[in-house]
């Protein structure tokens, strides 16, 4: 299997471009905020302790989203690989995952990071903001909340993976299909 972590802040373009790779690589895209949202629309036990966190723009705890990945993954190894996007975001995170992993006799392949600066970040989110729908996304302080979060519990997770030799990263500006072809270029160098 080819099981890529695609890495950046909010607002870098990773579910932009977790659809386009899953396209051509056939992977599954596995985004925790895309499946915590669906939780907050089903109005699940779950979904209802995790809106407030969200909305705010701190992580939810980590237990759960631990869960949520586990059984995706398991329902899942028929795949060609995985693409998880927003997960880990803490490195007690990233412990579970490779412990996960490795039960199930896999690892993960590479950590691609797109490199976005802060301003482009929030201009990007208040962007997205204005058609999302996403309380996150529409609110100026919240968004730095997210930053933050990401700079206090998020970005150690590049330490942790260069300690695996499985750190590359990519220019995350430009048009979304040069972001997309860069990371396909280092995609390739890995799988051929
Ligand atoms: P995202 O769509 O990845 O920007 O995530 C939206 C929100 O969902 C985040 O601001 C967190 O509140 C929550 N979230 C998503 N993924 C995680 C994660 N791996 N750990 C903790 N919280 C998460």
């Amino acid at each position: 299997m080819f099981n890529l972590i695609l890495f950046g802040p909010p607002g870098a373009g990773k579910g932009t471009q977790s659809e386009k790779l899953i396209e051509q690589y056939n992977l599954i895209h596995l985004s925790t905020g895309d499946i915590l949202r669906s939780e907050v629309a089903a109005q699940t036990e779950l979904g209802l302790q995790a809106k407030k966190l969200m909305d705010r723009g701190d992580l939810v705890p980590d237990e759960i989203v631990i869960e949520m990945i586990r059984s995706k993954v398991e329902a899942g190894l028929d795949a060609n690989g995985f693409i998880f996007d927003g997960f880990p975001r803490t490195v007690a995170q990233a412990e579970a995952l490779d412990i996960l992993l490795s039960n199930l006799g896999i690892s993960i392949s590479c950590f691609l990071a797109l490199a976005v600066d802060e301003e482009e970040l929030i201009n990007r989110l208040l962007n997205r903001g204005k058609d999302s729908g996403r309380a996150d996304d529409a609110d100026e302080n919240i968004i730095q909340n997210r930053i933050a979060e990401y700079v206090n519990k998020t970005a150690p997770l590049i330490g942790y993976y260069k300690g695996q030799g499985k750190f590359k990263d990519v220019v995350g500006t430009g048009s979304v299909d040069d972001i997309f072809n860069r990371l396909c270029e280092s995609i390739d160098v890995l799988i051929n």
